[in-house]
């Protein structure tokens, strides 16, 4: 009672004329954290303008998570009031409202910018909008796409610094001659949007259309084409949607795909244009790390690695099977259930290597499905939780086999491709790796190369066998040259992980 007794006296003090000129838009009961007009505070807010079609708008069904507001992320309404944000953010199109990446751009940004900075995401988005008629200013579904897009810079800039605009569009310019303009349409939509901001070195970023169109060449070469332009205009980003899954229509990003592009936005955002921000950024940004998996369920696992690993704290993952042994005394070789189970409980991960080895490309769905489970049920006998990792046998993947782990839940699937992991442009469920072993002298230098010249923010997966591998020599490591590599790590504060932790980074 007593504020709204303050509040009362306020207003009968100032004229209203003046409030609306010294706190534009501003609700009064919400939001109260939110800089204004003039105040010091100004650059505290972190506005961010979500533009292009309804990918960005957010067509995908609305869920719990989506709903749940932190008061340091804000947006407007349609009167262009402050308000805290929650899915949906767009309001052009009320019949076709839904999820999109907004809210978890502004939630996972919240994780690494200083705790007394709010952000402001403004949505500009329209369903449907072609490019030209964003460059020529058309009107579409009732909104003047880049008079709205100025109007709603403006508004953004009274309450603080338009930091960046995250752009999502060009399902509706999938054909050849759209294709074909690609780049040169995009240069001169973001001069445009550029000029409207009054910053030339404007942080653009986009979304690459999904994977999954029946319209697939021509979506493919518009990505290609976006990610040629964004090689020419060094403050653009392009981040990754190809493991993202439609909600149903073949069309648009369902709301587990939204979630993640707003959380890759924020990402890629922080690591490339987050200057400034390293210390605030998680520990796992700004140190190399290395993924250790360890193949085919070799007695040396539990007997070796698993004692090491605790010595040095680092996790890893353990991709078991029943092989088909070469000689039937190799038995001794080979991890017995129980101590699957103990690796579990020491608390690293249980990976799915397939049942009995097998290479995927020779299964059809119900084998390759059976042999999936087969691990599966061996898990859940034994107290293991169900795996989420996947290595393919022999390294060979192929996209059936990627659908039928999708479909089964699987988040990360280990294949081959002698690289390290680029968790925007690689498939989760296609993984390089290296194969680290002691067999070749030179294997073993170009090991200690590797580590030596990760980077922080790198990712190196490694596939290892035994250590050592009795019955499989040329792909064993010595545990001498294993410890050599741990305490490398160690001593330069790597973060060491299973597969399955590639989520928390
Ligand atoms: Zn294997």
């Amino acid at each position: 009672m007593k504020i709204f007794n303050y509040c009362r006296l306020f207003m009968l003090l100032i004229p209203l004329n003046l409030i609306a000129q010294t706190i534009p838009h501003f609700k009064f009961g919400e939001n109260t954290s939110i800089a204004v007009k003039g105040g010091q505070n100004i650059k505290k807010t972190w506005v961010f303008i979500l533009a292009g079609q309804s990918n960005m708008a957010g067509r995908a069904k609305v869920e719990a998570i989506d709903t749940m507001t932190d008061p340091r992320i804000l947006s407007i309404n349609e009167k262009g009031e402050i308000i805290e944000a929650k899915e949906p953010l767009h309001f052009y199109e009320p019949k076709m409202k839904g999820t999109g990446c907004g809210l978890a751009f502004g939630k996972e940004l919240l994780k690494h910018v200083p705790k007394d900075v709010s952000i402001l995401l403004i949505p500009t988005a329209v369903g449907g909008s072609l490019i030209k008629q964003w460059i020529n200013d058309s009107p579409f579904r009732g909104v003047q796409l880049l008079t709205n897009f100025r109007d709603k810079v403006e508004l953004g800039k009274q309450y603080g610094e338009v930091k960046a605009i995250l752009w999502h569009q060009g399902e509706s310019d999938s054909n050849p001659e759209g294709v074909k303009t690609r780049k040169e349409k995009l240069r001169e939509l973001f001069t445009k949007f550029r000029e409207a901001v009054g910053n030339p070195s404007l942080p653009i970023l986009m979304g690459e259309l999904g994977s999954y169109s029946k319209d697939k060449d021509l979506w493919n070469q518009m990505n290609e084409q976006t990610r040629l332009y964004s090689v020419s205009d060094q403050f653009t980003s392009v981040i990754s949607t190809s493991d993202f899954e439609h909600k149903g229509d073949f069309l648009h990003f369902n709301s587990a795909g939204q979630r993640e592009m707003g959380k890759r936005f924020a990402r890629e955002y922080l690591r490339k244009f987050g200057t400034g921000l390293k210390a605030a950024q998680n520990k796992s940004v700004s140190q190399p790390t290395v993924v250790l998996t360890f193949d085919d369920a070799i007695r040396s696992h539990f007997t070796v690695v698993a004692p090491l690993l605790k010595k040095y704290g680092f996790g890893a993952t353990f991709f078991v099977c029943e092989k088909v042994l070469k000689s039937p005394g190799d038995s001794i070789y080979r991890l017995l259930w129980p101590q699957i189970s103990e690796l579990n409980k020491m608390g690293f991960e249980i990976g799915n290597h397939t049942g009995h080895h097998k290479g995927v490309g020779k299964l059809n769905h119900a084998q390759l499905t059976d042999e999936i489970r087969y691990i599966e049920d061996k898990c859940s006998a034994y107290g293991i939780p169900r795996p989420t990792s996947f290595a393919y046998p022999g390294n060979r993947s192929d996209s059936a086999s990627q659908v039928v782990l999708a479909e089964m839940g699987y988040r990360f699937a280990r294949a081959g491709g002698t690289k390290l992991y680029n968790p925007d442009t690689d498939n989760p469920l296609e993984l390089p790796r290296y194969t680290m072993c002691t067999d070749d002298p030179i294997r073993i230098i170009m090991t200690r190369k590797l580590l030596e010249n990760l980077l922080p923010g790198q990712i190196l997966i490694f596939t290892i066998h035994g250590v050592p591998d009795t019955a499989n020599l040329p792909y064993s490591t010595t545990p001498e040259v294993f410890t050599e590599y741990l305490e490398y790590m160690k001593e330069h504060n790597f973060n060491v992980i299973a597969l399955r932790d590639l989520n928390k980074l």
